[in-house]
């Protein structure tokens, strides 16, 4: 029959992406379900103007001349007044000729006026596209922008290999020349009020998952646009491998914009929130969330504790981790709680063989010896791996950083790492516990294996 043989074809078929591959299976799916609208060419050059987002622009009217527009992976506000558009960021450069002819398919009123709510790669580069069309808005974004810009242009080659990007046709894998930037017209420290079309917009500076955050409250639509502070996953406030989040300031501002009783919060990704008390819901809870964190590490730092023991103590309660639009799905709690460790205290571990630590390869060496060879060590961590997955990641890592070239240490460091990544529901995780299988390749490359 027809249908099982398609079934059969179905399954056959292999749907892995670039991203499953590297990050194994269902990671595709998760970045989708987090990021939205996003291909991997895309992700790969989220810098470069010239890889669209592979997809026509997603548009939803939240409220009168109110648009939500996703062209890429991030989100847009589009808000219409008879003065002219007010654009709440512009998405990826490579966003910028979807962006804008989305844009012009809801209205051809001029572009009046651009809040950028942060200097992210995904948010504030795609306004170029309009910029080139003629367009001459008036750009506003916080104080620290500026900065965040700066940091961008002195730590490009970084955020690239972090961001896992490629150079783009002008030889750029991360925005660092004068013309990637667009500088804003007006900077504001706490809030900033505008007029457009004889209503008023309301800007709000917060801290959250960068310092230079703004958000901003359209009180006649009760609609707000939110940028990254509000994105339908556990926020991003402990990412391993970037700079300082804000937990504490990301509390206060979901607790503002709790307080204002909106119909309709237009994220930084993902679907909006509709309905005041499914907003308050979520802010509430995620502020909540991030308070308790914060205590925690606090708490632990007060008491003398060393970050390890401050981490394997936390435990966030159930009903602050249940709510489905606050999952782990990119970052995790004990992430956050790490970040807030590294707010306060210094960068020691307290462990005092960490301190002036001794290369280690030797210490893996030395474990290997005693633990009767590499072979035994390996075999150790894929036996261990079925009742103690994050132990044999310790004693597979060993193995492999004693002796690289070795089959047996090379074989149980993809293993043991692939079902650590599995098992993992955050992004950042998964990511991380890809760097074995990325090394085993680099090193299998080298020994022309
Ligand atoms: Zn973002």
């Amino acid at each position: 029959m027809s249908d099982s043989s398609s079934a059969a074809s179905v399954r056959t078929e292999d749907r892995s992406t670039p991203a499953d591959r590297q990050l194994g299976p269902g990671a595709h799916a998760l970045m989708r379900q987090n990021f939205g609208n996003i291909g991997n060419a895309q992700f790969q050059h989220i810098a470069a103007r010239e890889v669209a987002a592979p997809h026509p622009p997603q548009v939803v009217e939240v409220a009168p001349r109110t648009f939500l527009i996703q062209p890429g992976m991030a989100n847009v506000a589009l808000f219409e007044t008879d003065e002219g558009l007010l654009l709440v960021d512009a998405g990826c450069a490579g966003d910028g000729p979807a962006l804008l002819q989305a844009v012009r398919h809801i209205s051809q009123r001029p572009l009046h006026t651009v809040v950028f709510t942060h200097g992210h790669v995904d948010h504030a580069f795609g306004l170029w596209a309009f910029l080139e069309a003629g367009e001459r808005p008036r750009v506003v974004a916080h104080e620290n922008l500026l900065g965040h810009y700066a940091r961008y242009a002195k730590t490009a080659g970084l955020n690239a290999a972090i961001n896992g990007q490629r150079p783009g046709a002008n030889g750029r894998s991360w925005p660092s020349a004068p013309e990637d930037f667009v500088v804003p017209d007006i900077t504001f420290r706490d809030s900033l009020e505008l007029r457009i079309g004889g209503e008023r917009f309301v800007v709000r500076h917060a801290k959250g998952e960068t310092d230079d955050a703004a958000w901003v409250w359209a009180p006649q639509r009760r609609v707000i646009a939110a940028g990254d502070l509000v994105v339908g996953y556990l926020p991003n406030a402990g990412n391993p491998r970037k700079v300082q989040r804000y937990a504490e300031e990301w509390a206060d501002a979901a607790e503002e914009m709790a307080a204002l009783d909106a119909d309709c919060v237009i994220t930084g990704h993902g679907d909006c929130v509709r309905g005041s008390d499914a907003i308050r819901d979520e802010l509430l809870t995620m502020a909540a969330c991030l308070r308790h964190i914060v205590r925690h590490a606090l708490d632990g730092l007060n008491a003398g504790l060393r970050p390890d023991e401050i981490v394997q103590s936390l435990a966030v309660p159930e009903h602050l981790t249940a709510h489905p639009r606050l999952q782990p799905g990119y970052d995790r709690p004990e992430f956050i709680c790490r970040n807030v460790i590294r707010r306060y205290g210094g960068w020691w571990d307290g462990h005092a063989a960490h301190l002036l630590p001794a290369p280690v390869a030797a210490q893996a060496r030395e474990i290997c010896q005693l633990a009767g060879g590499v072979t035994a060590l390996a075999n150790r961590a894929r036996e261990l791996a079925d009742s103690d997955l994050q132990l044999a990641c310790h004693l597979a890592e060993w193995a492999y950083l004693a002796e690289p070239q070795s089959e047996a240490a090379q074989t149980s460091y993809v293993e043991v790492f692939g079902r650590r990544r599995e098992a993992e529901p955050s992004l950042m995780g998964k990511l991380a516990f890809s760097e074995p299988h990325r090394r085993v390749a680099a090193e299998r490359t080298k020994s022309g294996r």
